[in-house]
């Protein structure tokens, strides 16, 4: 099913995001994640796609997968940076011909390897998501940015090319993780000020280890509060005190968030299913949202 008739019907949803696995072994345990988020019945879950082309074809047989033999509904990233316009139409007919009916379209980020030759269908996600929208019938999901996006001059531009990606055709957006519930409630207040009146599901990843959050927000700009990056210091050595404290973190994020209305919650699990199992039980009980 599309996910903005998800949303539509019943919503808060929650969804779980992962990485296609590179070894056997990392495939295995994926197929264990999922089994152990099933039974807490997300709305979706959707399934990156390295924009360095080096995951290509594992998406596209994971997002397959899921949907057919798991039997969840399913998204697929695909990103303009690492994908030429023949391989374009190519996954696109592949999905549409084993019923993906989900693509999360993005532009991607440049490889790291400067002097890398790479394909590229288009240069920004509007123009993918105009594509996408005229030649075929998925939902189409897009990414926003709390803080703004790194290469953005300021939060004006970033919300004028939002509204860009509302226009050519995007059903709903996803944001890039936050540590601060006010830059997600500032993105909205931006994005219905410029017309944007697509839903907006906040991104939540749960820290659990100091050293992956800290790549992680200087690889996507994301920034750490102080008072949040004072507490991971004084935790530094204690590993499983950062697990418990993460989950804690989130938990409360998403309290306030659900309080709030937003649509739904997107969990980044980076493949693991503890802390987000741990913190969407909790937030099944307390909130009893289903009741
Ligand atoms: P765009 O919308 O093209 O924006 C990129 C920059 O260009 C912004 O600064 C924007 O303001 C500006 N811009 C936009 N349109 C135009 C235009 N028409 N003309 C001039 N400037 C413009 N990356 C991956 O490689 N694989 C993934 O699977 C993946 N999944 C993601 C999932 C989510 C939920 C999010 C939030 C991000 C994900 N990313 C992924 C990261 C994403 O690819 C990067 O953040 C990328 O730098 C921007 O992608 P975009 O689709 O927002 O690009």
């Amino acid at each position: 099913m599309k996910i903005i008739e998800l949303i539509e019907r019943k919503h808060p949803i929650f969804s779980f995001e992962f990485f296609p696995p590179r070894t056997e072994e990392g495939e295995k345990r994926l197929f264990q994640t999922i089994e152990n988020l099933k039974e807490l019945k997300p709305a979706f879950v959707s399934v990156t796609y390295g924009a360095g082309g080096s995951t290509r074809d594992r998406t596209v047989d994971w997002v397959i997968k899921i949907k057919k033999d798991l039997h969840i509904e399913a998204m697929a990233h695909i990103t303009c940076i690492g994908t030429s316009m023949d391989m374009l139409k190519n996954i696109l007919d592949t999905f549409r011909d084993n019923d993906i009916e989900n693509i999360l379209a993005l532009r991607g980020d440049r490889p790291r390897e400067q002097n890398k030759a790479y394909p590229q269908c288009f240069d920004h996600a509007n123009e993918l998501i105009e594509f996408i929208k005229n030649n075929y019938d998925f939902c189409i999901g897009a990414a926003a940015f709390p803080e703004g996006h790194m290469e953005s001059p300021s939060l004006e531009e970033d919300t004028y090319y939002m509204k860009v990606k509302a226009e050519a055709g995007a059903d709903f957006f996803i944001t890039q993780l936050f540590f601060d519930n006010r830059f997600y409630f500032d993105l909205v207040g931006r994005a219905s000020r410029a017309g944007i009146d697509k839903p907006i599901i906040p991104g939540i990843m749960p820290i659990t280890s100091i050293d992956q959050i800290e790549r992680f927000t200087t690889m996507c700009g994301a920034s750490i509060p102080e008072g949040l990056r004072k507490t991971l210091e004084a935790l530094r050595e204690y590993p499983e005190e950062v697990i418990e404290f993460g989950i804690k973190y989130a938990t409360d994020q998403c309290k306030e968030l659900l309080s709030r209305g937003v649509p739904g919650i997107h969990f980044y699990t980076l493949n693991r299913s503890s802390a987000t199992r741990k913190i969407l039980e909790h937030l099944l009980r307390e909130m009893a949202l289903y009741e």
